[in-house]
């Protein structure tokens, strides 16, 4: 079976600009989880805690860039969700889906959780508003992702294509941020991520939209397990 690895980027930084160049060399759709009520006409810090740490976020002009790639919701300005009232949540929640479909003219179907942060509550508001699945931050203590669409568990962008190509399940997702990539030979790496993955038959390069969509269609056409007498 191919595995499918969709590969998930947040935030919307002014550094995605050499990843969506990779991106289009090797004709690869990632997903990106925007927040459009942050980004300005001039770049703005992503963090104003640590500048250098967290970069800074695309200005407005630049988002047009990510009009290929499948574009998710990282809610309207990254509060975390769980500390929030529900009305709160379902402003956030809904009108992040609203803005970016209309700037990307394309149904938002993901959901990011701002600091991977989800409860019953947020779930089922995203669920109320009409997304399709919400994706948590890499955690290697809530590996193996247990296919639960509310929380999709990804791996940290950084682990060998090797290693994903040996898992017991065919669905990966990785996820991550360029202003982790600091030196540049995490761009030699990155690059080389997605050049040998695009060329791989054993597997596929997809959005996280197109992963989660693969799975529900699978498990929809598979045949319900017989009651054992
Ligand atoms: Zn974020």
């Amino acid at each position: 079976m191919t595995m499918l690895i969709a590969t998930s980027w947040d935030d919307g930084l002014e550094s995605d600009r050499r990843l969506l160049e990779i991106l289009e060399k090797y004709q690869i759709r990632a997903s990106f989880a925007l927040t459009p009520q942050r980004h300005q006409t001039a770049c703005v810090p992503n963090d104003i805690r640590d500048t250098a740490a967290y970069g800074w976020l695309m200005p407005l002009d630049g988002l047009k860039l990510y009009q290929p790639h499948d574009v998710c919701s990282h809610t309207t300005n990254h509060r975390e969700q769980t500390l929030l009232a529900e009305t709160q949540i379902y402003e956030d929640l809904y009108q992040s889906k609203l803005q970016l479909a209309d700037m990307f003219q394309q149904e938002i179907f993901g959901l990011v959780w701002p600091y991977g942060c989800s409860n019953n509550t947020t779930k089922n508001v995203a669920q109320r508003v009409g997304y399709l699945y919400g994706r948590a931050t890499a955690n290697r203590l809530s590996w193996p992702w247990n296919l639960e669409f509310w929380d999709v568990v990804p791996l940290f962008w950084r682990t060998e294509l090797s290693i994903l190509l040996d898992l017991a399940r065919p669905y990966v997702v990785l996820a991550g941020h360029t202003y982790e990539l600091r030196k540049e030979a995490d761009w030699e790496y990155l690059e080389r991520f997605y050049r040998e993955a695009s060329q791989d038959s054993r597997c596929c390069l997809v959005t996280m939209t197109e992963l989660v969509q693969t799975i529900q269609g699978n498990q929809q056409h598979e045949p319900s397990p017989r009651i054992q007498f």
